[in-house]
Parts: structure tokens; sequence; C-alpha cells
């Protein structure tokens, strides 16, 4: 059986990575709120039922008119088409199966608090190019948003890791040597065991190492040795 997990990847509390997080939401939404009118107009005004891969295959065109879509990742978009696919086939299934006495509820728009979590993929080097978790903040947000990560990474059958990503940058995941680095050192280069990767990617290493995954990873051989 493959197992898939979901990682937590280190945090950078600063308001940049808080807006940029929250602007990755609002485009979210956005795009799920534009899918469902597009199904229900669609639908209403000339009996055209448009279904999840259509909504997908449009996703690159979307990108040439607003490109700021451009920013997210693709894996994300397609997350956000298939969530609103699977509330139509809840819709649809309660159609089917009817709900005693009451009403049968049409797949509806998200508010401003009602889309608060985008998917994640499932390994550490892509997670750490797509994944904006950072900048939450140690605070009640920061709870919250860990609460909801679980719940949906367990929904979709992952296993939930937490880690405690403090120093992760600051050292070699190859060696464990010291490394230091400011938040502008955009590479790691071990000068005890001479490894040599994106800084990102080193702290995506030494996370997975304190989870005790690293070798259950995929896509990860991508770090060199000089
Ligand atoms: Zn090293």
């Amino acid at each position: 059986m493959k197992v898939r997990r979901a990682y937590l990847y280190r945090l950078y509390p600063d308001r940049g990575q808080s807006n940029k997080l929250d602007w990755t939401l609002n485009r979210c939404r956005e795009l799920y709120n534009a899918a469902l009118e597009e199904r229900r107009e669609a639908y209403r005004m000339c009996g055209i039922s448009v279904g999840y891969y259509d909504q997908k295959r449009q996703l690159p065109a979307i990108k040439e008119v607003r490109p700021e879509y451009k920013q997210i990742g693709s894996q994300v978009l397609q997350d956000v088409t298939a969530r609103l696919d699977k509330a139509f086939q809840a819709f649809f299934k309660r159609v089917r199966q009817g709900v005693d006495g009451k009403k049968i509820g049409y797949p509806r728009f998200k508010g401003r608090y009602r889309y608060n979590s985008f998917t994640l993929s499932q390994t550490g080097w892509k997670l750490d190019k797509r994944l904006y978790v950072a900048g939450i903040g140690h605070d009640a947000a920061w709870g919250q948003f860990l609460a909801i990560l679980q719940v949906k990474a367990e929904e979709a059958g992952l296993v939930y890791v937490a880690v405690n990503p403090g120093g992760t940058s600051q050292h070699c995941s190859g060696c464990g040597a010291k490394s230091p680095k400011t938040l502008a050192d955009r590479w790691h280069t071990c000068t005890a065991c001479g490894l040599s990767l994106q800084r990102d990617h080193n702290a995506a290493l030494n996370i997975l190492n304190r989870a005790g995954l690293a070798p259950c990873i995929d896509g990860m051989q991508e770090s060199h040795r000089l």
C-alpha cells in the first residue's frame, strides 16, 4: 500500500508571507465562485452540464486573461475545480437519494471566511514550491490553520505530521553541521560535507528528517553534492 503524507512546511511568520497566503486563498475562492457560476448559468440558460474536466481544461486560458493566476501552482488551481466538483457530486447524490422533508441545497458560493485552505501536494519538494502556509504567525489563526490542515489532510487520506521547523534552515540536511544564513541567503552550501542545494529544499529535507520520513520521498533526489 502506498502511504501518502501531508507535510507541515517551514514557517516564515512575516507580514509579506501572510499577505501572500490571504491573496492565494482569495484567488482560489474567486476561482471557485466563478466556476460555480459557470456551471449554474450554463445549466440554467442552456441546459448544459459543465463538468470537472471542462473546467480543469480552462485553467490555462484563465491564466492568460488573469496573469496573476500564473503565480499559483497548477495543482492548487486544479484542486479548486476538484473541490467544486465534489460539492456537485454530493448535491447530485442528495437529489438521487432525496433528503427527508428537507430542501436539497445547491452548492453555495464561498464567502470571505468560507474558503480557508488549499490542498498541498504530497512530496516535500513540490511542497516548498507551492505551499504558502508560511506567515500565519504563532497566534490563534495559526492554531486554527493547523486544525484545518489536519482535518483536510485526514479527509484526503493523508497522514499529518507536525514537526518543529525551528532552525531547519540553519543546519545541513546532509550532515547536520551548523550552517548559519540570513533570509537573504537563498542557497545552502555546507562547508563540512559539500552539500549544495536551494535553501528551502535543504530546510524541507531537515523537516522530513525530523518527521522520520525522508527516505520515503520521491522527487527529492535533485540535490547534488559538489
Ligand atoms: Zn553538510
